[in-house]
């Protein structure tokens, strides 16, 4: 599907990115950089994000999944490439001739790497994932000598190299809180143990992007930056994206697709939860929960129309939504900003998060593939 981007579209500032990573390697002047671009850049678009990260100096970038990897050396990458999101008969031989470096967290994944490797008559680049407390993926502290040892002697017979040593921490968007500390010493063990066995990583790392903006101590050798490259504060705690030279990249508009003057005590979309209080105009924003805007954000999401900040009035249905414009005027495709940089009066993509409940994480990333991405 081609939509026109009059509908609705998010601008993506690739020049703003640049800035952001750049000002990013500045926070972390001792580390490589790496940009993570999984899910699909967190919605602004893998290939083009990731080719700005790369002119900006990301030496590395990171997915998820093996094949969002994959997708990434068919456009043409060609530099360093972790993923680290596997499961049991993954495309572990087509990421290995891909040059892509693989995570692995239990013994399975090592058998199965090392068994593709061997397969294809190639080296596996793969880095040794460590469960230091966040509790999701990761080797736990108690199966992490069984998983070095087997990796060594797999180095050893030529089927593997481990080029890195990770790990992820749970709270670093709460800084000063108590897990932290503890995760950074469970790592520092743990990469002591990994040493002690013989291993020789080119890479450890451990920062998401709260930690490499707020902890220098957890940069390491790879600082691996997902939000901020794209300009967002990983929370409210860490601060504002401004604090830390960051601008938002993305910018979600539509164009207004009816306004019309109603009476008062008028109904408003599914369920009739708006009434007008008065006779007034109501606005179309033609975007909806297919387009990616959060079904919470009837009555509450901000959205910038005719120079004000109104909220959308009833329920977001899934293509459409509605404004009250009260007295002002506004046209059939007037702009409405939904969310952006906020220095033009507009919402944030961190006012959705608040007014919906939910992280500006997830307000970038499900703007779903029918809005056009524009890149400027
Ligand atoms: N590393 C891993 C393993 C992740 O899953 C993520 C994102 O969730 C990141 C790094 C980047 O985190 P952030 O977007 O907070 O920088």
């Amino acid at each position: 599907m081609n939509e026109t981007p009059m509908r609705a579209r998010a601008v993506v500032d690739l020049a703003a990115l640049r800035a952001n990573v750049r000002a990013l390697r500045a926070a972390a002047p001792g580390a490589e950089l790496m940009a993570v671009v999984k899910s699909d850049a967190y919605g602004h678009g893998a290939v083009p994000c990731a080719r700005a990260a790369r002119e900006a100096g990301a030496s590395w970038l990171g997915t998820a999944t093996p094949e969002e990897a994959l997708a990434l050396r068919a456009a043409g990458d060609t530099g360093r490439l972790l993923c680290w999101l596997w499961t049991p008969g993954g495309p572990w031989r087509e990421a290995i001739e891909a040059d892509v470096d693989v995570s692995l967290s239990a013994m399975w994944a090592l058998r199965e790497a090392v068994a593709a490797a061997r397969e294809c008559g190639r080296t596996a680049r793969v880095q040794l994932k460590a469960d230091t407390g966040l509790g999701r993926n990761g080797c736990p502290p108690a199966d992490w000598p069984e998983l070095v040892a087997a990796a060594r002697a797999a180095e050893a017979e030529g089927t593997v190299t481990v080029t890195g040593l990770w790990s992820h921490f749970a709270c670093a968007d709460e800084p000063g809180h108590p897990s932290i500390a503890a995760q950074l010493k469970v790592f520092r063990t743990l990469l002591a143990q990994a040493e002690q066995a013989g291993l020789r990583p080119e890479v450890r790392h451990i920062a998401n992007s709260p930690a490499t903006l707020t902890l220098p101590e957890s940069h390491f050798d790879l600082v691996r930056t997902g939000i901020a490259v794209y300009g967002i504060s990983p929370s409210p705690e860490v601060g504002h994206p401004g604090d830390f030279g960051l601008r938002p990249v993305m910018t979600l508009v539509a164009s207004l697709a009816s306004v019309k003057r109603v009476p008062g005590g008028h109904g408003v979309s599914y369920g009739h939860r708006y009434i007008t209080p008065g006779p007034t105009t109501l606005a179309l924003v033609p975007v909806g929960y297919a387009d990616g805007v959060p079904r919470h954000a009837s009555g509450t999401g901000p959205v910038l129309v005719a120079g004000k900040w109104r909220t959308v009035a009833g329920t977001v249905a899934m293509d459409q939504f509605v404004v009250d414009l009260g007295g002002d005027a506004a046209a059939p495709g007037d702009e409405a900003v939904l969310f952006g940089p906020g220095d033009r009066g507009e919402p944030t993509a961190e006012d959705w998060a608040r007014a919906v409940g939910s992280i500006a994480y997830e307000i970038v990333t499900r703007i779903s593939a029918r809005v056009p991405r524009v890149y400027v």
